[in-house]
């Protein structure tokens, strides 16, 4: 973390991050240091690896429901040309379509993305209405002639929007009678009609980037691409964005170093045959590939899709940030080190430990929702063959640990100095948290030769095992003296993880509503640890004040360290001999039972805490700067722009080629209006157009 970004949460905890509030979500700021540091010409590419995702992120909308794009457009049209001005009440009707616009930017439509259930606008159909009319007579491009084509329009789009029981869930893996888990799922993958039992015998060409419809009763493969420039192979379903996508990754091209170069040729190739022979061939050279600037771009992830076959659109642009990477570049080094100092007996050690190949990065551009840590590629038979590329995401990580961790770290921090240690320390305690937790705890330590598979043995408990042990190794390297080099105040931030590790677990009790069990083997494993840091009179519970407040409080680190080292081998020595009984007992003991008088005190702080559920991460926005002959310059970044605009830019941008689209937002960011005024003028179709 640099010196502003420390001195911004000492100022302010959170703020810096939190860039908007409404209901339950919050919008945290992605923030890109380092990007001042890359060559000119790694901006070039990042910046044309950004044009290229922004280009794609229609193809996400379309896939995760029928109406999105459609919903989409109008709600934007309203925003440009036809709100109230009712702007300064915040539950007035901008405010609230302005509410349900940012939730359909950050899910991707209308489903909530981690529940995959639908949200509903707060809204009416009405005031819908009313605003849509202004719109249009406003000029807006709605695709409509006139009010009673429009009212046509809002009513077709009337049950995606407003009726709940209309395609209630992304997914559905347990359908209601009478439909399936293709029939009763909002998704795109196939066509409305298309139910699983048609696709029996019927063999997918292209299984991972292709839609199934049903043309005249016949089911047909839709391939997504972009069709090549010699004709032999058409163009497919999005095939005007893929387009476009490649016309940015030839930008690219121009500037990337040789490998990297190689693999978006191959990328290319892929968007335009949409051939999974290309998209392994492309795979293989991204992994062979090391730019400092890299993306993942195309359908990767299957999990939306309820027979786990068709790819999302996904594009993340990201860059390696030296001092972000300083984790693991000491993960690598000593790599060694670590595994000798554990606590645990020599014979569970490992004694070639090879360097880890994580890296840390940050995100300058991503759609969907960023993840926190990426392994790729999926294809196991390239996995096996070549390796994967894995990475933490420093940035994501911390703008989830400031927005949620860092308000939750405060609250439940006993005194004055303590939450001064969580303002100055508590983000980055969790990003060395989980870098240790990732690469060093669960790589840590070899079982015994004759013990077999002791995973399997260990059955209900062995996650619960591993994930404690995870964090135990990460609590126990946290005071050694070779993470100096990661900062001079390398000691407090490892108290503050001890004290964080502590209010983890104790805030952990607002997720579980009822009852006086924990299940989720992430709760188990630290409410082990928890409750023997207890016992073991290293941490004690503290209430104080009316209406009490608990504390979980450390009684001295050495003491604690001493603790974590004595559970941390227990643990191991049962996963080493694949101890049954041994992990049960533990568990049983220290794992599942809490006091639900602490749950229900803990969710009212919590609930007091104002402390958002979802969070939506906002990526920078990218400046390019630009030369008299319209040449890239420079790239910076900004935090300021709202997120709406974000993403109206997003939009914008991704709709145009590589020149018109840079030179349009050089000017963007020397004049925010620009941005709509430049929409305004720009006379586009709703994009309907595609459902099938
Ligand atoms: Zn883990």
């Amino acid at each position: 973390m640099n010196a502003l970004l420390l001195a911004l949460l000492a100022a302010a905890p959170g703020d810096g991050f939190v860039k908007e509030r409404f209901g339950n979500h919050a919008v945290a700021q992605l923030r890109a240091p380092g990007v001042a540091e890359l060559s000119l010409s790694e901006k070039k590419v990042a910046w044309h690896l950004s044009l290229a995702a922004y280009a794609g992120e229609p193809i996400a909308y379309d896939q995760l429901g029928w109406s999105n794009l459609a919903i989409k457009a109008l709600l934007e049209s309203v925003v440009l040309f036809g709100l109230k001005g009712d702007g300064a009440d915040p539950r007035g009707f901008d405010a609230r379509l302005s509410e349900y616009l940012k939730k359909l930017y950050g899910h991707g439509g209308n489903h909530d993305d981690v529940t995959g259930q639908k949200f509903l606008p707060e809204f009416t159909p009405e005031e819908l209405s009313q605003a849509a009319k202004r719109a249009l007579a406003a000029g807006a491009p709605l695709g409509v002639k006139d009010d009673s084509a429009l009212e046509a329009h809002l009513l077709e789009l009337s049950p995606a929007l407003f009726d709940p029981t209309f395609e209630p869930l992304l997914t559905s893996k347990a359908p209601p009678p009478g439909k399936d888990i293709l029939t009763a799922s909002a998704n795109t993958a196939y066509g409305r009609d298309v139910a699983l039992s048609d696709l029996e015998g019927f063999a997918e060409k292209n299984p991972l980037n292709s839609r199934v419809v049903k043309v005249e009763g016949e089911l047909v493969e839709r391939v997504f691409r972009a069709g090549t420039p010699d004709k032999k192979v058409p163009p497919g379903l999005y095939a005007e964005e893929l387009s476009r996508v490649v016309a940015h990754l030839r930008e690219a091209m121009k500037h990337a170093r040789a490998d990297q170069r190689d693999a978006l040729g191959k990328l290319v190739r892929y968007f335009q045959t949409g051939d999974l022979k290309d998209w392994d061939a492309y795979n293989i050279a991204w992994l062979k590939a090391d730019p400092k600037v890299d993306a993942n771009l195309g359908f990767i992830e299957t999990y939306v899709d309820a027979r786990g076959q068709k790819g999302q659109w996904e594009a993340l642009v990201n860059y390696r940030d030296a001092k972000e990477n300083q984790v693991m570049e000491l993960l690598a080094k000593r790599a060694q080190y670590f595994e000798d100092r554990l606590p645990w007996p020599e014979q569970y050690k490992r004694k070639k430990v090879s360097p880890p190949v994580a890296k840390a990065i940050n995100f300058l551009a991503a759609y969907p929702q960023p993840p926190a840590g990426i392994n790729l590629p999926n294809e196991q038979h390239i996995r096996e063959k070549y390796g994967s590329k894995s990475v933490l995401v420093a940035n994501t990580m911390e703008a989830a640990a400031a927005v949620k961790r860092l308000p939750l770290a405060i609250e439940f921090s006993r005194t004055e100095e303590e939450r001064e240690s969580a303002r100055k320390h508590a983000v980055t305690a969790r990003k060395w948290l989980v870098a240790f937790h990732e690469v060093a705890g669960h790589a840590s330590g070899q079982v015994d030769k004759q013990a077999g598979d002791t995973s399997k043995k260990l059955a209900e408990y062995d996650n619960t095992l591993e994930e404690a042990r995870a964090d135990l190794v990460a609590l126990w390297h946290a005071f050694d003296p070779a993470l100096e080099e990661l900062s001079l105040e390398h000691e407090e931030v490892a108290r503050q993880m001890y004290r964080s590790f502590l209010v983890e677990g104790l805030t952990n009790l607002h997720r579980v509503e009822r009852g006086d069990e924990l299940e989720e083997d992430h709760h188990r494993g630290h409410h082990m640890t928890v409750s023997f840091l207890i016992e073991k009179g290293a941490v004690r519970q503290v209430s104080e004040g009316k209406p009490p407040h608990t504390y979980w409080d450390v009684v001295d680190f050495p003491k604690m360290r001493e603790a974590v080292g004595e559970l941390l081998t227990k643990l191991m020595a049962i996963k080493a001999t694949g101890d049954y009984e041994g992990i049960k007992g533990l568990v049983q003991r220290y794992g599942i039972k809490f006091d639900p008088r602490l749950r229900d005190e803990v969710v009212a702080r919590v609930k007091a805490a104002n402390v958002p559920t979802v969070t939506l991460m906002a990526s920078p926005q990218l400046v390019p700067a630009l030369d008299k002959r319209g040449n890239l310059v420079d790239l910076k970044v900004r935090y300021e722009q709202s997120f709406v605009d974000q993403h109206l830019e997003r939009a914008l941008l991704g709709s145009l080629a590589p020149a018109e689209a840079t030179k349009l937002a050089a000017q963007i960011a020397a004049s925010p209006e620009a941005l709509h005024e430049a929409l305004r003028k720009r006379a586009a179709a709703p994009s309907s157009a595609r459902r099938e």
